[in-house]
């Protein structure tokens, strides 16, 4: 299939990239490389051995996207790009509305145009907001406290609206819960800009000593250890189910929504535990206050991915974070000023 991929030179989008050159798909990536490098492109297409078209693209720009689809003619779009942190969406919530709600708008009247009626959304597991009934299920309410959490239930909103008023339409939005891991060529993985906000890539810097310790953000919740919980997933198996998703989006017609996870939770001291057993490293942290917004535990009941999809994901977090740690370890300082 010829698939459109926006975010390509991200974290997951650049995983499925891989994937999918890897499957033979042809594939045109876009990004406007303002959270990512173009020379992800490179790294990519050792990987897999095959070239890929790059095309650089702010999605906000209704016009350059309509222009976009229109030359490329995909057979699917799988839409990734956008921003990602809960804090920084607060802070800066048009930012959030447009790099994330705007983009997608502009993509799906393209798609509409365009006749392309096979898309797959980069969902979260965040459109949940505060999970009561665990694992969660794709049943639970849609509640999301935050603009970032609100940003995707839109999107999803809209993309199930236009499902329902364009009976070709096949719309998939994959709900990822907590993405680690890189690629176990070790030369693929997550640079983060700045200071981290995810618990893995900072656990990683404390592990090199870039950073001289972690704050574990509450030790008082609800929880056997009393800090919080999360479904930590490998990239590359979430990378994995895009690609298997374009079969069924091929297959079935309308709005569809599946959680992507493990189904099993882990705290974020068993994830220092397991850190220190792969890093060889002392990982030193801090008990500090709780972040405000986080729940106490979110972990995913992943059956409809396993049923449609035939997809499931290895729960083994020492392998997670040894493919995290190898990455770490080969990136150059450049890489690292460059980010
Ligand atoms: N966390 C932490 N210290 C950090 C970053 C994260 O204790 O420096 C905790 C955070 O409170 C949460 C878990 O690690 O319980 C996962 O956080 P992350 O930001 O990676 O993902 P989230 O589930 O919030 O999307």
């Amino acid at each position: 299939m010829r698939v459109l991929v926006t975010g390509a030179t991200g974290y997951i989008g650049s995983h499925t990239v891989v994937e999918l050159l890897e499957r033979g798909h042809d594939v045109i990536g876009v990004d406007d490389f303002s959270a990512s490098v173009p020379s992800v492109q490179g790294t990519i297409e050792q990987i897999s051995g095959q070239p890929m078209t790059l095309v650089q693209l702010d999605l906000r720009h209704r016009d350059g996207v309509d222009a976009l689809i229109g030359s490329v003619q995909p057979d699917a779009l799988i839409h990734f790009a956008g921003r990602k942190f809960v804090g920084e969406s607060v802070s800066d919530p048009i930012q959030y509305y447009g790099r994330n709600v705007t983009a997608s708008i502009n993509l799906a009247e393209a798609c509409q145009r365009h006749g392309v009626d096979q898309i797959i959304f980069s969902s979260s597991c965040t459109v949940y907001g505060e999970a009561t009934i665990l694992p969660v299920s794709e049943a639970n309410p849609i509640m999301p406290v935050s603009p970032y959490g609100r940003s995707k239930a839109m999107t999803e909103s809209v993309l199930s609206d236009l499902a329902a008023a364009w009976d070709d339409l096949s719309v998939l939005a994959l709900r990822y819960f907590n993405p680690i891991g890189a690629h176990p060529a070790g030369i693929l993985g997550e640079v983060p800009i700045g200071e981290p906000n995810n618990l893995l890539p900072y656990v990683m810097q404390v592990a090199r000593g870039e950073r001289p310790e972690l704050s574990v953000f509450g030790d008082d919740y609800p929880t056997p250890d009393g800090t919080c919980i999360r479904d930590y997933v490998h990239v590359v198996d979430i990378a994995k189910a895009h690609a298997i998703a374009l079969d069924y989006t091929t297959r079935y017609r309308g709005f569809e929504a599946m959680n992507l996870g493990t189904g099993v939770g882990r705290s974020v001291l068993e994830v220092i535990r397991a850190a220190r057993d792969v890093t060889a490293r002392p990982i030193p942290y801090r008990i500090v206050e709780r972040r405000p917004g986080d729940a106490a535990r979110v972990y995913a009941q992943a059956k409809r991915a396993s049923y449609h999809l035939d997809w499931e994901a290895d729960p083994d977090l020492h392998r997670m974070i040894a493919d995290h740690w190898r990455f770490e370890r080969s990136l150059s300082s450049e890489r690292r000023l460059a980010s």
